[in-house]
């Protein structure tokens, strides 16, 4: 149990209002989360500041080797007034996941728990309420010691950020075309790929660019050795149904572990709808489509939750996945993950977890 001492803003912040379309992470609270560590000494000093810029030392090894991790999750609150968060306990456990591949020392999952939980009680005025909004939660780490030299850092900072948010594709529940990249690749087994990290990502801009200049909105990559099976999307995971099943790439070490695709696979399951975590081959997408046999395509994460794909490029071949709309199961998925988040449906999983 972190004994959190709290600051509060002389200077609130004027919240957006409710009218004002959210565009995504650019709008910030009243406060943040900081925690530090220091080798011998552990996790401490846990404290609820004014928001507020973060100082380092230029040497500060996080500028330079890239020692940092990231999460996200959401706060929505229902219309009974409570303030709940979705399996944040998966967070956490991912936070260590991803901490033990990067040489960041473990948190307790209790104590990440917590730090969000006492972070979004005191900001919950900020979650938005109109349908589609919440309040990103944004926790992460970076290693502190002023030093040129690899190694793991010896210090490190854990800063929780919140951030009210509508949509985060402009199309919202509208399919996106996607790009399959043929040229980079994101990650291969035994890299970083699985782990929740700022190199990922910068891995993937110049294809995000290049799929941006050709009319894309989103890149789907390929496994980085053979360049043939489908791994995911930029900042989700990928599912695609295939005559009544519905298939999604098998974690293997190169993908991101996503808890919206460990709860879509869940769901689906619970209906009796035959889910398969396997290899996918592009081949094998574009024998569906041209056979008729794709039925749906749909990328999950945090962020869109669902996200519908309506087209599908591989270098000069098109994919389009039906007539473009949304397809029933993706529509019912994300009534249901929705549902559960804003607490409108009844949950029996643990999934919807309130702060008191
Ligand atoms: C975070 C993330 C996802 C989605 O994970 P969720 O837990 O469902 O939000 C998928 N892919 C990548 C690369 C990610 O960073």
């Amino acid at each position: 149990m972190l004994n959190i001492r709290i600051e509060k803003t002389t200077a609130p912040k004027t919240k957006p209002t409710a009218d004002n379309p959210l565009k995504f992470g650019t709008i910030f609270t009243d406060h943040m989360f900081i925690m530090n560590y220091a080798t011998g000494k552990g996790w401490h000093d846990a404290r609820i500041v004014p928001y507020q810029p973060v100082v380092l030392d230029p040497a500060a090894m996080v500028f330079h080797y890239g020692q940092e991790m990231f999460e996200g999750l959401k706060a929505y609150k229902s219309d009974d007034g409570r303030v709940l968060l979705f399996r944040p306990d998966m967070n956490a456990k991912r936070t260590n996941n991803t901490n033990k591949r990067l040489c960041i020392p473990e948190i307790p999952e209790e104590d990440f728990v917590q730090a969000v939980k006492e972070l979004v009680k005191l900001e919950q005025d900020w979650i938005p309420t109109k349908p589609g909004t919440s309040l990103y939660v944004r926790p992460f780490i970076i290693a502190t010691d002023p030093f040129l030299g690899v190694r793991p850092s010896d210090t490190y900072q854990f800063i929780i950020i919140l951030s009210p948010v509508g949509a985060y594709y402009p199309e919202g529940l509208n399919p996106v075309k996607i790009w399959i990249e043929d040229d980079y690749v994101r990650a291969v087994r035994g890299g970083i790929g699985e782990a929740k990290t700022g190199g990922n990502y910068v891995a993937s801009m110049a294809a995000q660019l290049k799929a941006h200049e050709e009319g894309y909105s989103q890149v789907l990559w390929l496994d980085g050795v053979e360049r043939k099976y489908i791994e995911e999307v930029g900042a989700m995971n990928i599912f695609f149904k295939i005559n009544g099943t519905v298939i999604t790439p098998a974690l293997n070490g190169s993908i991101l572990p996503g808890i919206t695709r460990n709860s879509v696979i869940a769901l689906c399951k619970e209906w009796g709808v035959p889910v398969e975590e396997r290899k996918v081959s592009v081949d094998e997408l574009y024998e569906a489509a041209k056979n008729g046999t794709m039925e749906e395509v749909f990328g999950t994460g945090t962020a869109a939750v669902i996200s519908p794909v309506g087209h599908l490029r591989f270098q000069d071949q098109v994919m389009q996945i039906q007539d473009g709309g949304i397809g029933e199961l993706s529509q019912k998925l994300y009534d249901t993950v929705t549902g559960i988040q804003l607490g409108k449906i009844e949950d029996n999983r643990g999934w919807a977890v309130e702060v008191k």
